[in-house]
């Protein structure tokens, strides 16, 4: 129920972070991998860690942001023969600013990069599960700020809200075709990203007070849940948001 071997992933934003140990955790069920990132070194690097561990690998460097690059990297793709059975929209950045000091620019930047880019990517994935009439599955980033609010982060806020009504928009055109759309939204995660808030003892302290669970999540808490999202267990599963957050949520 849970094996995912003959199928196909894409990953956004997988040559680090969430996505490239979700990217790991998906190859380990079975899944041949298409890795995805904006710059060409990293994500060579990414790929050719996970092909010396036997894991089948192909390597799609785009910006998810530009459609043109977007819709050249699927025709590139449909070229190969390689088709997309699981979509994982998971590239995204944060900007840390009070909205009083943002200029629309930088707005825009994390809208597109959070949000407009799981519509680019999922329309293009979407179009050709539908034609080839096998189903598929398309998982998208939420966050914490899918549910809840945090000064400082606006924008993101407001995309990842955003992300989980698109989920639900995507089931309710898509369900039909046997696509089940869902979200995954992981808690405070150390990637990255995060590391700056790790590294202050004041943040850190406020998360693991927070957390029920007392800790940081790790990228490797996030593959059950997404082994699970992208398989046969969850074909009626459909516009959910699971939160992997250490029971965070839960409490106030
Ligand atoms: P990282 O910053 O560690 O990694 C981001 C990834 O996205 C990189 O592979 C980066 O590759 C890629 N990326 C960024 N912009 C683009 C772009 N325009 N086009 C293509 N790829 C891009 O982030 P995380 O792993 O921490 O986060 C991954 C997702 O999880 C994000 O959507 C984030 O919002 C979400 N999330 C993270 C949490 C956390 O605690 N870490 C908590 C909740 C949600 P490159 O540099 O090559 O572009």
């Amino acid at each position: 129920m849970f094996d995912l071997t003959g199928r196909t992933a894409l990953i956004t934003g997988s040559s680090r972070g969430l996505g490239f140990s979700i990217a790991e955790g998906l190859a380990q069920a079975g899944a041949s991998l298409i890795l995805n990132g904006s710059n060409p070194e990293r994500l060579t690097t990414a790929a050719t860690s996970l092909r010396t561990k036997g894991h089948t690998v192909h390597e799609a460097p785009f910006d998810v942001t530009d459609e043109a690059a977007v819709q050249a990297a699927f025709d590139r793709l449909d070229t190969q023969g390689i088709a997309v059975d699981i979509l994982f929209n998971n590239a995204g950045i944060q900007l840390r600013r009070p909205l009083v000091d943002l200029n629309a620019a930088d707005w825009r930047h994390v809208i597109e990069t959070n949000l407009t880019s799981a519509f680019l990517v999922g329309r293009e994935a979407a179009r050709r599960m539908i034609t080839r009439g096998r189903g598929g599955k398309i998982i998208n980033t939420g966050s914490l700020t899918s549910a809840v609010a945090r000064a400082t982060t606006g924008p993101y806020t407001a995309a990842k809200g955003g992300i989980k009504m698109l989920t639900q928009a995507m089931t309710a055109e898509w369900a039909e075709h046997n696509i089940q759309v869902n979200a995954i939204g992981p808690g405070y995660m150390l990637t990255e990203m995060t590391q700056p808030l790790a590294d202050d003892p004041k943040f850190d302290g406020w998360v693991k007070a927070r957390t029920p669970s007392r800790r940081w999540g790790t990228p490797a808490d996030l593959i059950g849940t997404a082994v699970y999202l992208s398989s046969s267990a969850s074909d009626y599963v459909n516009g959910q948001i699971i939160y992997v957050d250490g029971g965070m949520l839960a409490v106030l």
